[in-house]
């Protein structure tokens, strides 16, 4: 089976054909620069083909795809028509949509109903969804949301302790976020330590980073919120705040609340913290190990808020079997697992160092006395939609 599987944003656009049961990609690339002039980036094994193409919208982006698809030189597909369905990735689904699912007009709705929610990401997945919808009007497009896995969050998780109006008519409260990522590394989690009856916090940690804690399989919490600012300081998101902080700094400032979030989101977290030097993990590791008291801070600071959730999700699930680590940091920085891992003594958790020296693999890096398995788990947020996909077009 063929499934395309579509992540678009405002000018850009990722792409993936692949087959969900055995997870190969014969193509991928990206669309570039989309309303501007447009690029596209097309990789087939290790052959890449870069081409300058006019994509005044995303609609001519996803026909210079299909094109580069069934072409005869870069091409993995006669026809279209080899492509038995699509997943689109949806960031936003609100409180409408707790499982991805077969898009007709009443999910274009549901999901137009969520733009408030998700403002800068919805109406660009829109495109994506519309765009394939007039080029391939009857091949199946699936939703596939970024909040779904959290929907099984009881109340006393999502719910924010402010007035109930809030919740009620703006549908305001928790609804986390990398939830196709926590989703993928649960299933992967339960196969490779073979149960499914388990607790494990799984640690996110990119250059957006979250934590989920999960019970047999599913969330019971999550630390980003409303918006993916909240939870773990992050690249350049603060992480939590106070929301008196907001207050201070717009006062202080003569700042509106729109500036000061953007200052949050954009210009805060670890790359604050390093005095600017960078929000990537490997800059502040070469800066720390070169004396830079601020990339050392940046790195302690994150590690240590990453331990505390850790040590809450225990708190909350009354104990942990597994941690689990994903995403660019979580893959490849074995100095944050082993950071975080030292907090976590109490809970029994030891790590073998040898086989903490390690990136992007599937691996057990916990010693076999260790009363939680800690796991390297890679993610694979494309193999998931994909998988999603087909099963419900199957
Ligand atoms: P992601 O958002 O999951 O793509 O993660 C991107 C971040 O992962 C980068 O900004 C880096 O901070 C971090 N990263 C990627 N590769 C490495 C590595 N080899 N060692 C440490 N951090 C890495």
């Amino acid at each position: 089976m063929n499934v395309l599987v579509i992540n678009a944003g405002s000018s850009s656009l990722k792409y993936q054909l692949m087959d969900p049961q055995t997870g190969d990609v014969s193509a991928k690339g990206l669309c570039e620069r989309i309303g501007i002039d447009g690029r596209l980036t097309h990789k087939v094994g290790d052959n890449k083909v870069v081409k300058e193409i006019p994509m005044p919208t995303h609609g001519e982006a996803i026909a210079s795809v299909m094109e580069a698809l069934v072409d005869a030189e870069i091409g993995v597909i006669k026809s279209v028509s080899e492509i038995d369905a699509v997943g689109h990735r949806v960031v936003h689904g609100g409180n409408k949509f707790a499982d991805s699912c077969v898009i007709d007009e009443s999910v274009i709705k549901g999901i137009e109903d969520c733009i408030p929610l998700g403002p800068l990401h919805n109406p660009a997945n829109l495109l994506g969804i519309t765009a394939c919808q007039k080029l391939m009007p009857t091949t199946p497009q699936v939703a596939v949301f970024d909040t779904a896995f959290h929907m099984t969050m009881a109340p006393k998780a999502y719910r924010y302790a402010i007035p109930t109006e809030y919740y009620e008519k703006d549908a305001i409260r928790r609804y986390g976020f990398h939830g196709t990522s926590h989703k993928y590394v649960a299933r992967r989690t339960a196969e490779l330590i073979g149960q499914t009856e388990f607790k494990m916090v799984n640690c996110h940690l990119g250059n957006g980073s979250s934590m989920a804690a999960i019970m047999n399989g599913k969330c019971q919490d999550t630390t980003m919120g409303l918006t993916p600012l909240a939870g773990v300081p992050m690249g350049t998101r603060s992480g939590d705040i106070d929301a008196g902080v907001v207050q201070f700094i717009c006062n202080n400032y003569n700042m509106s609340v729109n500036d000061c979030l953007n200052m949050l989101n954009k210009k805060s977290g670890v790359l604050a913290l390093s005095g600017n030097l960078s929000s990537d993990f490997r800059d502040l590791e070469d800066g720390a190990k070169n004396g830079n008291a601020d990339c050392a801070l940046a790195r302690e600071k994150f590690c240590y808020e990453v331990a505390k959730y850790v040590g809450a999700y225990a708190a909350a699930m009354n104990g942990i079997d597994v941690i689990t680590f994903t995403a660019g940091v979580g893959e490849n920085d074995g100095g944050v697992r082993a950071a975080v891992c030292e907090y976590l003594g109490y809970l029994g958790v030891k790590i073998d160092p040898e086989k903490n020296n390690c990136r992007g693999k599937e691996v057990k890096i916990s010693t076999d006395d260790s009363k939680v398995q800690v796991w390297i788990v890679p993610t694979n947020e494309e193999l998931m939609i994909a998988q999603d996909t087909a099963e419900l077009v199957k």
